[in-house]
């Protein structure tokens, strides 16, 4: 990718929570590009540091108890981890937008859904009471609620259309940035679509980058352009879509496609993905996938992979591609 095309790069982004257990290793050593006008699926089990990222972007990782502990994360050549909270409050919504899981309480209760979307128009464009209202009534239409709806109350709107303010908000000032975490986790499957639906409409239509944090390789195929395979705190591999449903090589990757329930297919049993996901304040040694790799060797118990290019733009973080490890194997 070359700098020109580059919104975003992530450099060995760290990532710790203190709690009463212990440390919680969300991230450790994150490396991640984003192009402008991609979309990035970034997958992974619950736990694996998806969101926890998201937030470090957003710079609004709780504090205590978390923090990050090392990296830097370049947006349009500028790192944000450099920035005060003041300069932060200027980038997001105006140049990075965050779209929550849950509708239901990323809105806030009290406030018209019109004066909620208004609102952030005013935080960032010097325009009158009336004029943000405008704004924010003609957003609503492009997100397909009647414009009289403004001065509804969130309660007042399904989970759906919940969604769709959420959208709306986020979208308002034109960021160049969009990072929509599990947008459609919390909706019923047919509200799910046609959020999904809306979410594609609108990138387009308004130009803008994403990053779908999602748990749902469907929705991956359906929306992003390249994905991002998280576990244990790290991307394990990463490839531009095609590439990598074609020829998934991280057995993790390769575990979640054989999670997939196929109706072609006639199973008594859905394969799954041996063990559990690790205990953050206890990783493994080594490969954190070692204690569920079905293609574990005695090298991935003692020490981490580094990335390893197989094809241009397909990354991966095994023993099984890195051939001074093969050699060493026999
Ligand atoms: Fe499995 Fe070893 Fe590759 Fe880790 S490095 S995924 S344990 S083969």
């Amino acid at each position: 990718m070359t700098e020109q095309n580059k919104l975003l790069e992530i450099k060995n982004l760290t990532i710790d929570y203190t709690t009463s257990d212990g440390t919680v290793h969300a991230v450790r050593g994150l490396n991640l590009e984003l192009g402008r006008g991609e979309t990035l699926g970034f997958v992974g089990e619950t736990g694996a540091g998806k969101t926890t990222t998201a937030l470090g972007i957003m710079g609004i990782i709780p504090n205590p108890p978390g923090k990050i502990i090392s990296g830097e994360i370049f947006y349009e050549g500028e790192d944000l981890l450099k920035k005060s909270q003041k300069e932060m409050r200027k980038v997001r919504g105006k140049k990075i937008a965050m779209i929550f899981q849950d509708p239901m309480t990323s809105l806030d209760p009290v406030i018209t859904v019109g004066d909620q979307i208004s609102e952030m128009i005013r935080l960032h464009e010097h325009l009158s009471k009336k004029e943000a209202w405008e704004r924010a009534e003609e957003m609503l239409e492009v997100v397909g609620i009647r414009c009289d709806r403004a001065k509804d109350y969130p309660h007042q709107f399904s989970g759906g259309m919940k969604q769709r303010v959420g959208i709306a908000i986020a979208l308002v000032c034109n960021p160049e940035l969009i990072i929509a975490d599990e947008p459609t986790t919390a909706l019923d499957v047919t509200i799910q679509a046609q959020v999904l639906e809306l979410m594609k409409e609108l990138k387009v239509k308004f130009n803008t980058s994403m990053i779908l944090i999602t748990h749902d390789l469907g929705i991956v195929a359906e929306i992003c352009d390249k994905v991002a395979i998280m576990y244990a705190g790290n991307v394990v591999e990463c490839a531009d879509k095609r590439s990598l449903y074609l020829n998934p090589l991280h057995p993790y990757t390769n575990g979640l496609f054989q999670s997939i329930p196929d109706i072609d297919r006639d199973q008594e049993e859905l394969n799954t993905i041996q063990g559990l996901v690790p205990d953050p304040t206890n990783l493994p040694t080594g490969c954190p996938f070692h204690p569920r790799c079905p293609k574990a060797m005695a090298c991935c118990i003692e020490k981490e992979p580094q990335y390893v290019e197989v094809e241009p733009g397909h990354q991966v973080k095994c023993f099984l591609y890195s051939q001074e490890e093969q050699k060493q194997n026999g």
